[in-house]
């Protein structure tokens, strides 16, 4: 029991439905559903609906405690970068390219670079 998780969904416990309601014959109640994983909002979630709810509840908080983005974030040349891939419709291999968002720009990828999370050309942000 002390493995499980508990949503962290602010309404989790007022949702009529049939798991969560728990106790003996005369001593019922709905209560926050308990999981060994959650798959929503990293893990803390029942489900999308409670990630709302806990959204619509904290959210403007955990904004302004993190910091709120006041002015436009802007994605240049440098940083444009993304990995995709076109067919080789003779050898139907996977021809991997790193494309430029801005400039249309395209470079050859290896395979392994395309599957390096960390690998990037983008500079910056
Ligand atoms: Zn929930």
């Amino acid at each position: 029991m002390s493995n499980l998780k508990l949503c962290q969904g602010t309404k989790c416990h007022t949702y009529h439905t049939q798991d969560r309601l728990k106790g003996s014959k005369d001593n019922k109640t709905y209560q926050t559903r308990r999981r060994s994983n959650f798959y929503y909002g990293q893990g803390n979630f029942c489900s999308i609906r409670c990630q709302d709810d806990w959204f619509n509840d904290f959210g403007d908080q955990a904004i302004d405690h993190f910091g709120r983005t006041t002015q436009a974030k802007h994605l240049t040349e440098q940083n444009a970068w993304y990995k995709s891939y076109d067919w080789n419709n003779r050898t139907d291999d996977r021809l991997y390219v790193y494309r430029n968002g801005i400039t249309k720009e395209q470079r050859p990828l290896t395979e392994e670079q395309y599957n390096d999370n960390s690998y990037t050309i983008n500079t910056g942000e």
